[in-house]
């Protein structure tokens, strides 16, 4: 008789064998099968006796398992007992399913009942069924193990498919075998391996309609031990292969989802009993195992491609690497980037491509990614495989493998290109701004140069006539006392350049407001004459914080302004512009108004930005604003502005009242002896502009006896064949040896006149210098000078 245990929990079997195998022989032999599930037996459970082991789980299931065994048995020639523990009303509901009966485990009373089922089944006379012949099974136990063995061994994917189709063909001798699998409109069956009439044949695509695959599938198994292909007239391989017989298993995946079929067939009728089942059972979970692995590999392999054609997709380079700085993966722009292949540089690093300087750069950013966990971007510099240097940003991110190993990701973008751009903007907004700046420089020179030039013709004129009046002398003397206050301006606007070397260069300290004022009508008197009304409303105010050449600079700039807003063909005694002084608390306000155009909004938003200018060519450069804005800000103040078009503006500085402790108060001209009671001194004057030493000698002529030499290496020359000389005057940059050198050498070689020498320059120069002046606190003279800043600078350096 057969007996089969279906979900017998493992322990319980051996125990139910052992009572039905009876002790002692006495008990009636059982054929006995354990089944995890119901997909792993015969379609037809064959007569004899089912033992279902109920897990005590939902009744809901139990019931529906119920149900479908007593749908699959041969009715009252299969009795199926549950070994259960339910309630007596859930015995009842299992009872309405099909049980035949439900006894509870453990105890005497379900063995000694088994015993008595067995006995009364066996003595009843059943006999299998002519389907299940137990006695002779298609498939030998050895052959069985065989083909369980080598279908678990270690193939897989085609491989494993092709061997299994194999083994099934010598394990049931039959004539074909197959495997497949479902596609994902559940219309086909791709075939993975087929096997028939000795050999593989070629996979193809199978529609499964009409097929005993379909039945397979919907069912778990479908079993034909004949007349095959008069039951499923429609499948065409049947036919091609006159097949007669079939028996085969859908194939599951772990969620229990058929995913495919595997089947054998044969030429001649056969019949299977139920070792053939379980054998094609046990290697249909294997198989169904196999296709699902299969599956999932395949979609990691399309997630790898997908990943990878993301990645390889970023124009810009990536890579990644290891917790040890290794490149473990990287795109295809990185590998271009590198001009290596992508097998030589995985598993390489930084060291292995460039300048060990450069790798060691790079492996500290990687490090402080992976300590900190934080991303960072920098800009680095690299020598590519050609040698050219790189500039690059790179931005790198650590982040954890699924193991807990330690990455870090990196995008480069390559800007070597946009800051080669960038330098070359610079470098041209430079030059546009020198230019403008050029001509706003000759706008305010050319003033005083007119009227400096047109008074020296004037002086060389008088000069020239044998008899100077008394009156022509004084006018000769203002003439001359002009031209000194031209030059004195123009030298102010060379000082005020200097500010674009350097802004915080001039010392600041306390202005007298109202000179200032002075100073910048007597400059714009002539160009307001005829022009508008000029008038004046100055308050008494304290001293501001600041520099007088640059306030004096920036209020000639607005009183200018003020003049070009002025329309041309209104009448002049209708033009007017004030300027006006006021105190308020710790400020001192400056006020130029005018009732000129005045400035739309759009225009006053942008008056101080550099260039900006609403004046023809060569009359405004839009510096004017930029430039006063910046020098009233280092002074601590602020420029304010009131505008409507048509009517007029006013531009009001705002300027810090001079605070005493801020600054110490300029030390006191050295008074300067009378000519005629300075002593007579050797002086040496080093200039390689000779007109320089001409006009000094001229300026010390009669006072001290003054030597000329162009090229400081000539006096490093005679200072150390012995010559000396009270004072030494060397300007700071010449061709060949500077200001500087010279007195480097000079410590060496006279350090006595070292401490003599004194060093001047008309311009802005080098770091190095300002630093060799700064560290040894020389005395300076500025170019360019007039007698008493000379004279008493040479005193200075007598003593
Ligand atoms: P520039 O005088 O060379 O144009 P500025 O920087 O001094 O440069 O001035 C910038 C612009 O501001 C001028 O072109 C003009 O449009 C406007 N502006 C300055 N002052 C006045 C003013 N008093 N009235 C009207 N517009 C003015």
């Amino acid at each position: 008789m057969q007996v089969i245990l279906l979900k017998v929990p493992l322990l319980l079997c051996d125990e139910v064998e052992r009572r039905l195998q009876g002790e002692g022989g006495q008990e009636p032999r059982c054929q006995v099968l354990r089944a995890a599930g119901l997909e792993h037996l015969p379609e037809r459970l064959p007569p004899g006796l089912v033992i279902l082991g109920d897990d005590g789980g939902a009744l809901k299931e139990m019931v529906e398992l119920c149900r479908r065994v007593h749908a699959r048995r041969f009715s009252w020639r299969t009795h199926l007992t549950v070994l259960t523990r339910r309630s007596p009303v859930e015995l009842q509901a299992l009872a309405r399913a099909g049980a035949d009966e439900c006894i509870s485990p453990p105890g005497e009373d379900w063995g000694v009942r088994l015993i008595a089922l067995s006995r009364r089944l066996h003595l009843d006379g059943m006999e299998a069924p002519a389907l299940v012949r137990l006695e002779q099974p298609r498939v030998t136990a050895q052959e069985a193990l065989y083909a369980l063995l080598s279908s678990t061994s270690a193939d897989i994917g085609p491989e494993f498919f092709r061997a299994l189709v194999a083994h099934l063909v010598s394990a049931f001798r039959v004539t074909g075998a197959l495997v497949g699998a479902l596609t994902p409109d559940k219309e086909h069956l791709q075939l993975l391996a087929f096997w028939t009439d000795g050999g593989f044949r070629e996979s193809r695509l199978l529609p499964l309609r009409g097929t005993p695959h379909q039945e397979a599938i919907t069912h778990g198994s479908c079993h034909i031990p004949d007349a095959l292909v008069e039951r499923f007239p429609d499948d065409a391989l049947l036919q091609e292969q006159g097949y007669r017989a079939y028996l085969g298993v859908a194939l599951r995946d772990s969620h229990q989802q058929a995913v495919g079929v595997m089947a054998v067939a044969h030429g001649e009728p056969f019949e299977a009993g139920i070792m053939d089942y379980a054998l094609l059972g046990a290697l249909g979970t294997r198989a169904g195992a196999e296709l699902a692995r299969g599956r999932a590999q395949a979609e990691l392999e399309h997630t790898r491609d997908f990943l990878s054609n993301i990645i390889n997709a970023v124009p810009d380079p990536v890579f990644v690497k290891d917790r040890e700085h290794r490149f473990v993966a990287m795109n295809a722009a990185f590998a271009r980037f590198m001009a290596r292949t992508e097998e030589q540089l995985i598993g390489k690093s930084d060291y292995d491509f460039v300048p060990e300087h450069e790798a060691s750069i790079f492996w500290r950013k990687d490090e402080e990614v992976f300590r900190s966990g934080q991303p960072n971007e920098n800009e680095e510099t690299l020598t590519d495989s050609a040698g050219r240097s790189r500039t690059l940003i790179t931005t790198k991110a650590a982040f954890t493998g699924a193991g807990g190993e330690q990455f870090i990701v990196a995008v480069i973008r390559d800007v070597t290109e946009s800051r080669r751009l960038e330098m070359q903007l610079r470098l041209a907004d430079r030059m546009a701004s020198v230019g403008a700046l050029a001509a706003g420089v000759a706008h305010e020179i050319n003033n005083p140069l007119a009227y400096i030039s047109s008074n020296l013709s004037f002086i060389a004129e008088q000069l020239a006539q044998d008899e100077l009046e008394h009156e022509a002398r004084t006018e000769l003397r203002q003439a001359v006392l002009e031209s000194l206050e031209g030059t004195r301006r123009v030298r102010g606007i060379v000082q005020d350049l200097k500010f674009f070397a350097r802004a915080d260069d001039e010392k600041q300290g306390a202005v007298d407001v109202h000179r200032v004022i002075h100073g910048a009508l007597r400059i714009v008197r002539n160009e307001f004459q005829h022009r508008a009304l000029l008038t004046r409303a100055l308050e008494p105010v304290p001293a501001v914080h600041g520099s007088e050449g640059r306030l004096g600079q920036v209020v000639v700039n607005l009183l200018v302004n003020a003049l070009q807003a002025l329309p041309i063909d209104r009448p002049s005694e209708q033009n007017s512009v004030r300027i006006a002084t006021h105190h308020k608390g710790a400020w001192v306000h400056i006020e130029v108004e005018d009732n000129g155009q005045g400035m739309s909004s759009e225009v006053q938003k942008r008056i101080f930005d550099p260039f900006f200018t609403t004046k023809p060519i060569g009359k405004g450069t839009g510096l004017g604003l930029s430039i006063s804005n910046t020098l009233i800000q280092v002074m601590g103040g602020w420029i304010e502005v009131q505008s409507t078009q048509g009517k007029g503006s006013t531009f009001r500085l705002v300027l810090p009242v001079y605070q005493e402790k801020a600054a110490a108060p300029e030390p006191a001209p050295t008074p300067v002896a009378p000519p005629t009671q300075e002593p007579r001194r050797r002086v040496l004057l080093i200039d390689d502009e000779p007109a320089v030493g001409a006009s000094v000698r001229r300026l010390l002529r009669g006072v001290h006896e003054v030597h000329t030499l162009q090229d400081a290496r000539e006096a490093l020359g005679l200072i150390a064949r012995g010559e000396r000389y009270d004072a030494i005057l060397c300007d700071v940059m010449m061709q060949g040896m500077s200001g500087v050198q010279f007195v480097q050498e000079l410590e060496r070689v006279a350090p006595e006149m070292a401490r003599r020498t004194g060093l001047m320059s008309g311009g802005v120069f080098d770091a190095q210098a300002r630093s060799f002046i700064e560290a040894r606190a020389l005395d300076f003279l500025h170019k360019p000078f007039e007698r008493e800043s000379l004279r008493a600078f040479l005193e200075r350096l007598y003593r």
